[in-house]
């Protein structure tokens, strides 16, 4: 059988896959098992931070396997130690909780700010407010903060304590926070899958005032704005706010499955002994990919995945097409289906993604300008 004929024997069917096996990689660049070459503007959604097989993140993540590749969280290891360190320095934050993914992280997140509640206000207080459009996870609770009905009909009853509010909508938000007993309220500063549609700067200030106010835990998923993606290291700093709790995951460790749940001060006790756990979390491979991955983002680098990102909006823009997003988190409006968009890069050798309606970029942040501009110029084509 093909591999292709494999996997749709063997493989559950929840993946809508495009028709190309990726055998391996190089930077930005791909190829399929027919040694086809393609531009990736995907990076495995937002993961692959610095592309392909990145021999500094591939000699780090090679030495710590030969080292020590897992202990259980009943031992102390020097990876997470050391990663735990480099987050709370670079984002103010004061402790973290280390787990395997984007979905975990928000579930962590989420017991942080009702553990709070009911610690400080009375366990009544469980209520998270998320936006609709968002995306959060596909665990039971986690798609219960996914403010996307379509997501909620096959799998009820989901966690109860969820309400909505519109993006952008501050009097809306407002209102439920002063209708209902409220733990925490959860956004993503750019909606991802929902469309990457970045939120109002007014709106998140907003958002941070009203939790200061009312005692709630003030939650921003980073799971994919977060690790440079939007040319900060986290994408919360572009707003001038300061989170509460901040979840991140996708890009963190470059390409190995980990998340991270970075708490502030304010809350960084409310989890105490048995309160919470992961087997895997902080294991130590993924947390060595992680520490080399943060070792790379400093200033200058942030600064060009600014300027990438600025690269590409100006070049779409004059071919005529509205672009939405921040740093290399890139949505494009075409004028017809998008699938007809992602075919035509795909036949031209660019790799791309969707979100709803939208053409969706997620290059490696180390993307060299000459492959950047060659892949913009078959998305313009593609676009036309
Ligand atoms: C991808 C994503 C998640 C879910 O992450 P998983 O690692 O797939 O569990 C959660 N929140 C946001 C904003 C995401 O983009």
């Amino acid at each position: 059988m093909s591999i292709k004929e494999t996997d749709q024997r063997y493989i559950a069917h929840t993946y809508k896959r495009f028709d190309i096996a990726i055998a391996a990689g190089e930077g930005c660049i791909c190829y399929d098992d027919a040694g086809r070459e393609y531009i990736d503007m995907t990076s495995g959604i937002g993961v692959n931070s610095f592309g392909y097989a990145d021999p500094v993140w591939a000699e780090a993540v090679a030495n710590q396997a030969k080292l020590l590749q897992h202990t259980s969280n009943l031992f102390y290891t020097a990876p997470c130690a050391e990663l735990a360190e480099i987050l709370c320095t670079r984002t103010g934050m004061d402790k973290v909780f280390f787990s395997n993914s984007g979905a975990e992280a928000n579930e962590c997140a989420i017991k942080v700010a009702r553990k709070y509640a009911a610690d400080h206000k009375g366990a009544e207080y469980y209520n998270i407010i998320t936006l609709n459009k968002s995306f959060h996870g596909r665990t039971l609770t986690t798609l219960a903060a996914t403010g996307q009905d379509n997501f909620h009909t096959k799998f009820t009853p989901l966690t109860e304590g969820f309400l909505y509010a519109d993006a952008n909508d501050i009097e809306g938000l407002e209102k439920l926070v002063s209708e209902n007993k409220v733990a925490g309220v959860m956004i993503e500063t750019v909606q991802g899958e929902g469309g990457v549609n970045a939120l109002d700067a007014d709106f998140v200030k907003a958002v941070e005032r009203i939790c200061r106010e009312n005692d709630i835990v003030f939650i921003v998923d980073e799971v994919q704005t977060g690790n440079g993606r939007t040319g900060k290291l986290y994408s919360y700093m572009h707003f001038g706010v300061q989170p509460d709790v901040v979840s991140t995951a996708k890009g963190l460790a470059g390409g190995l499955p980990m998340g991270a749940t970075l708490m502030s001060e304010k809350v960084s006790d409310v989890l105490s002994y048995g309160d919470h756990g992961s087997t895997f979390g902080g294991n130590p491979v993924c947390a060595a990919a992680a520490i080399s991955v943060m070792h790379r983002m400093d200033d200058a680098f942030l600064d060009e995945v600014e300027k990438k990102g600025e690269y590409i909006r100006k070049r779409i823009e004059k071919a005529g097409f509205a672009v939405s997003g921040l740093g290399l988190m890139i949505g494009i409006l075409p004028k017809k289906p998008v699938s007809e968009v992602l075919a035509a890069c795909m036949e031209n050798g660019v790799l791309c993604l969707s979100a709803k309606e939208k053409l969706r970029l997620l290059p490696p942040l180390n993307i060299p300008m000459e492959q950047l501009e060659k892949a913009v110029d078959v998305i313009i084509e593609a676009l036309k």
